[in-house]
């Protein structure tokens, strides 16, 4: 480990809190006073400031623009009831983020910049951290190339952020899903496992497609035959069957590891299901909703926490969910927007106390 990193702060001379109402906030339109900036040149990181929140000055030739070699992270910071503020599970992404930054050929990011800038950066912006039930203040960390240069290579320079954007309740209508068949998000080989930001470019134009015919979303499936499950847009996806809840492995590295998707297998086993994390093919979901058993379908991610899937579109066949009277997914998420109020014990230490 190296010493803590020297991190530069320049605070903003007024707030801009106090023209915002924390209140109906739609999700990622409004940013806080402050972000962090950090540049990777000549083999290091250097530069590390929390500054003002601002526009970026960029070269048109700036590589990641053209190439691709862009990932981020989403995380999101709390507050309790006494006011102290907390963030879920930051070292997951922070593990995750360096991950994709491997598969890109991007340099990684030393824990003392992304978790200590993080903590700083939040306790600079800390009242922007909505007090309000369901509310709470979305971190977004990100990385791109930043050389300026149009020939096809991995970028020398690199450029890492930290902005964060104040969140209201995402308020998560069950979805009508479509599930796709032509269309593949990632396959064997690829980036489905990195958050990679050309993976979500990818997706928009399948997603348009289903929402032309009146689907909120894909269910992705896998690359080669079609036939299993993989993720629900950009969410994962679980499955409860009988007594078992079933989310695909992430053996193929076609899926992305998420934070949720972790939190819910454990909460699914402390509420007594069987988790299962393995190939579930579309025919198999259709022979237990044929014998009544599929029970619930749902998604997961940071933004929303967990979206139910009230309908479910394989070709012809429709599948239809009553999702008012589901048990599992409504309580899957008020326990977790639970222990991230504080409202819940902390069991697993999930909480990172900033
Ligand atoms: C971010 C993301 C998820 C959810 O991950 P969380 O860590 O739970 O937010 C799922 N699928 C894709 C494709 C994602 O990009």
């Amino acid at each position: 480990m190296t010493a803590a990193m020297d991190i530069t702060i320049r605070k903003a001379e007024r707030s801009k809190l106090q023209e915002l109402s924390l209140e109906n906030l739609p999700f990622g339109k409004y940013f806080s006073d402050h972000m962090l900036e950090a540049d990777y040149e000549n083999g290091e990181w250097k530069n590390v400031e929390i500054k003002p929140y601002q526009p970026l000055l960029l070269n048109p030739s700036v590589a990641a623009i053209h190439y691709g070699q862009s990932i981020f992270e989403g995380i999101k910071a709390y507050k309790d009831r006494q006011g102290e503020a907390f963030i879920f599970r930051p070292h997951d992404n922070f593990r995750r983020f360096n991950i994709s930054a491997e598969r890109m050929q991007m340099p990684a990011v030393p824990e003392e910049i992304f978790m200590d800038g993080m903590k700083q950066l939040i306790q600079l912006d800390k009242n922007w951290i909505p007090s309000r039930e369901d509310h709470s203040l979305y971190i977004r960390p990100f990385m791109f190339a930043s050389d300026e240069l149009i020939g096809v290579r991995p970028s020398e320079n690199y450029k890492f952020m930290i902005i964060l954007s104040p969140t209201g309740p995402y308020y998560a209508a069950p979805m009508r899903i479509y599930v796709e068949e032509q269309y593949v998000r990632a396959a064997p080989g690829g980036v489905g496992f990195a958050k990679a930001a050309g993976n979500y470019g990818a997706a928009m134009y399948a997603t348009a497609q289903a929402k032309k015919m009146g689907y909120d979303q894909v269910l992705w499936m896998d690359a080669w035959e079609h036939k299993y499950v993989q993720e629900c847009g950009t969410m994962n996806v679980f499955f409860i069957i009988g007594n078992t809840a079933i989310t695909p492995d992430l053996n193929q590295g076609t899926i992305l590891d998420g934070v949720t998707r972790q939190s819910s297998i454990t909460l699914l086993k402390e509420m007594g299901f069987t988790v299962e994390e393995r190939p579930l093919s579309i025919d198999d979901i259709i022979d237990a909703y044929k014998a009544g058993l599929l029970y619930e379908v749902f998604g997961t991610g940071t933004a929303a926490t967990i979206s139910m899937i009230k309908e479910l579109r394989y070709k012809d066949f429709v599948m239809k969910f009553d999702t008012d009277s589901w048990k599992t997914a409504p309580m899957l998420k008020s326990w977790l927007t639970d222990i991230r109020e504080g409202r819940r014990e902390d069991r697993y230490q999930w909480m990172w106390k900033v």
